[in-house]
């Protein structure tokens, strides 16, 4: 992209960001943010179904921001993704790797100015983008955080990096803010997500979702070796075909996303609360994670990415540590 164009896109999104501010502080009153829709005025201070302990609406609770090097090549590029892990999750995964965040709320209060700082951070030290982990439920002070950084300076492709059971009214808000949408497609069966993630109706409100940010930033655009917009899907993969993958391959080509980057992950392995659960309790089968894989390529998907089996263990990340990646550094 050329410097003027670069220039433009920077003053579209810095307009953006002034125009939404007002209907993302509506939404607090009403959060419909996500597909739980629990309607809690948190603008009140009031607790939704995603645990948000402050009761100040300008306030956010992250764990880590580091330059991280264990995101997909096109995230990390040469700099590193300047990745912001925020606390507390509007799902409940028993298998959740993050879990020390995501459901036991480690992690430090901040203001959204602090915020808007440690984006300006990530610049400053060369990272490829702002790489927001686990978004949804801080949207209003992270739009908050982008409008100061923005108008001063900031200038890194914004990645949303979410579960995937985001509301279209949230989405539509972020039109034009987000450059880069990485989003989860975790079960294609309510059931199971109902009883391994207690979010009702998540295939029906993943599958909107993920057409809409295709609908928004389409197909993974690079420069230089690193992504600067696009759309890049993530599925992990469990035992037992209980994420359903095969069919949310189907699904995926049935609605036309073929051109989207899918991520098949292998690296599940029992965490948190998944012993609870027997048919959790084993990593994949290499032939189970290969067999799928082949299956990807026969539908004709193009940009699929896969990991290794035997690098499960590194992506296990320790938030207790001032790098919880420390062996990508
Ligand atoms: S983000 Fe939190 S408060 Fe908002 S609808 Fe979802 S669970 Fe409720």
């Amino acid at each position: 992209m050329s410097p003027k164009l670069r220039e433009e896109a920077l003053e579209r999104r810095a307009r953006r960001l002034q125009e939404v501010l007002p209907e993302a502080e509506a939404l607090m009153h009403a959060c419909a943010a996500c597909g739980h829709a629990c309607g809690a005025d948190r603008k009140a201070g009031a607790r939704g179904r995603c645990h948000v302990e402050s009761a100040d609406p300008r306030s956010v609770r992250y764990a880590s921001a580091t330059l991280h090097f264990g995101e997909e090549p096109v995230l990390v590029g040469r700099g590193g993704s300047g990745t912001v892990f925020l606390s507390r999750c509007n799902l409940c995964c028993v298998f959740c790797q993050n879990h020390q965040i995501s459901q036991e709320g480690l992690g430090r209060d901040v203001q959204a100015e602090d915020l808007a700082d440690v984006f300006l951070d990530m610049q400053a030290q060369g990272a490829e983008n702002v790489n927001l982990v686990t978004p949804t439920h801080y949207f209003y002070p992270i739009l908050l955080a982008l409008n100061m950084a923005c108008s001063r300076g900031l200038a890194l492709p914004i990645v949303y990096n979410t579960n995937g059971y985001d509301s279209l009214t949230l989405l539509t808000l972020l039109d034009g803010i987000v450059d880069i949408y990485l989003p989860d497609l975790k079960y294609m069966d309510e059931g199971n997500a109902l009883r391994y993630s207690a979010a009702p109706g998540y295939s029906t409100v993943a599958k909107a979702a993920l057409q809409e940010m295709y609908r928004q930033v389409g197909s993974v655009e690079l420069e230089h070796g690193a992504a600067r917009k696009g759309l890049l899907i993530r599925h992990l993969v469990l035992p037992d075909d209980i994420s359903g993958s095969y069919e949310a391959l189907l699904w995926l080509k049935d609605a036309g996303l073929t051109e989207a980057t899918i991520g098949l992950m292998s690296q599940y392995s029992p965490q948190y609360r998944a012993r609870e659960y027997p048919e959790l309790l084993r990593r994949l089968h290499p032939k189970e994670y290969r067999d799928f894989v082949e299956y990807a390529e026969k539908l004709g998907f193009e940009h699929v990415l896969t990991q290794s089996l035997a690098s499960t263990e590194h992506y296990l990340p320790d938030f207790r540590r001032r790098d919880p990646f420390r062996s990508y550094a």
